[in-house]
């Protein structure tokens, strides 16, 4: 590597980003591309002598930039946000520029310590229970995403149990979560092997406030004993994707605990608010849970991707999904002195993202990283306390984080006019303008027993 190219290079390139930042919101923040907008723009195949950077960047601009979402823009409603951060940025340069393949503790002795230190820094930042740090038997690990999280959680107490029961039996295996749990867990029983069909989302309502029920568990899983099925797995969620509904982990866990059931709770957005001592109490009663885990690369400052998996029992991951090949033998594994990460994850290689949480944590410190999310918290309450007083609008869940859900209001709309066409129009018309990117949910599905029909609150 040429380190004066690389140097002349990198400094263009952050020029470059500097300049995107700082021009931002004269872009569309949803992108007004129409689909296969860049197959018309770029040639057929890839330029066989090299190009210089400066042309490259050029394209960028010109070409690329108006196909991209734009994310980081103060304008960007959508989702749940990507906070990043210039720590985040710059922690990704670093980890991407020494770009390391930190599979076991001798294939780069820092980038494992460094995620393990991390790991227990931010246990104890979310007031955890000891069980789930490192220095009191449990541990953490970093991922790309929360669905590997719910992977490599299911292998484990899939495996576990099967050791107990028999292979035979893994047709019988059910996993229970709420009407309101993410879609990404589904594809996880898949991949485990564990037939969907016996997924048990539990049907919540409007009137818990969208939270997974303890009774209408423990009637779900009597049934399926009954049935002569093994509760297996049950995800409870702290802030789901639809409603921010914050399931009551105390309760469910010890329903969970009297049928032997691996309890992960899920928080990958609302996770990082639970740093603040005023939000804590959202993740009480998380010392009846098997594991937790939250994505820093949604609100903690942290760029894409980093899943944040605490587990109380690390065994049952490495005893599902270690690999013992000779290339990787070495004396402090051997030894047993080290945290070998290939063994708590799916693929061999993995990323150094350890630094960039560092850097994050570091250069902001707890207290400014707890006065940003307060602040977006306070925000959304302001915005929810506007919509209140405003008879045009309704707010259709709790604001418990900084995602408000609001529609225009059945009596605000005109006679005649379907009410959630109306709102999704509206909607459209808000993102087609490029001056804001809001997204939809449905929540609220209840049965209208006179038509049968499905009565949804269509939300922004
Ligand atoms: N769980 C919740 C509550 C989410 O909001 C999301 C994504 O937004 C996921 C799980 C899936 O996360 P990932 O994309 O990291 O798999």
């Amino acid at each position: 590597l040429d380190h004066e190219e690389f140097r002349r290079q990198g400094h263009m390139v952050i020029d470059f980003l500097a300049d995107y930042y700082q021009n931002i919101e004269t872009y569309p923040v949803r992108s007004q591309v129409e689909p296969g907008y860049l197959q018309e723009r770029l040639p057929q195949s890839a330029p066989l002598n090299p190009e210089p950077i400066e042309t490259i960047l050029k394209d960028v601009q010109k070409h690329i930039i108006p196909g991209i979402t734009h994310w980081q823009s103060p304008n960007f409603f959508a989702y749940f946000s990507a906070c990043g951060s210039i720590a985040g940025f710059l922690g990704e340069m670093l980890s991407t520029g020494f770009n390391i393949v930190g599979f076991n503790w001798v294939a780069s002795p820092a980038a494992t310590e460094l995620e393990s230190i991390v790991m227990d820094w931010l246990g104890k930042m979310l007031k955890l229970p000891s069980s789930f740090l490192f220095s009191g038997g449990g541990g953490g690990v970093m991922y790309a995403s929360t669905s590997e999280a719910f992977l490599c959680t299911l292998t484990a107490i899939r495996d576990q149990k099967l050791s107990v029961i028999g292979r035979e039996n893994l047709g019988k295996l059910v996993v229970y979560c709420s009407d309101q749990t993410h879609f990404s867990l589904k594809k996880s029983v898949q991949i485990a092997g564990i037939s969907p069909e016996n997924v048990r989302p539990i049907l919540t309502s409007k009137s818990d406030d969208f939270q997974l029920c303890p009774e209408s568990l423990r009637l779900a899983i009597i049934s399926d004993l009954e049935a002569g099925l093994i509760p297996l797995y049950l995800c409870c969620t702290v802030g789901t994707t639809s409603s921010t509904a914050v399931d009551p982990l105390g309760p469910l866990c010890d329903v969970a605990k009297e049928y032997r059931i691996w309890v992960p709770v899920d928080a990958a957005y609302a996770g990082s608010a639970c740093i603040c001592p005023e939000f804590r109490h959202f993740l009480d009663g998380i010392e009846g849970a098997n594991s937790l885990s939250f994505n820093a690369h949604k609100w903690l400052l942290t760029t894409l991707d980093c899943c944040c998996l605490w587990v109380k029992d690390p065994s049952a991951l490495i005893n599902a999904l270690s690999t013992n090949a000779e290339i990787l033998k070495n004396k402090a594994t051997e030894a047993k002195q080290v945290v070998d990460y290939k063994d708590w994850q799916m693929a061999l290689g993995r990323r150094f993202r350890a630094l960039k949480l560092w850097l994050v944590l570091r250069s902001y410190g707890v207290a400014r990283i707890r006065d940003f999310l307060r602040g977006h918290v306070e925000m959304a309450k302001h915005f929810e306390m506007l919509l209140a007083a405003d008879k045009r609008f309704e707010v259709v869940f709790p604001t418990n984080f900084a995602t408000v859900g609001f529609r225009v209001s059945p009596s605000a709309i005109p006679n005649g006019e379907d009410v959630n066409a109306f709102n999704q129009n509206l909607l459209e018309s808000i993102n087609a303008s490029g001056g804001a990117h809001m997204v939809h949910a449905v929540v609220g599905g209840v049965c209208d027993p006179t038509s049968g029909a499905l009565d949804t609150e269509f939300c922004s």
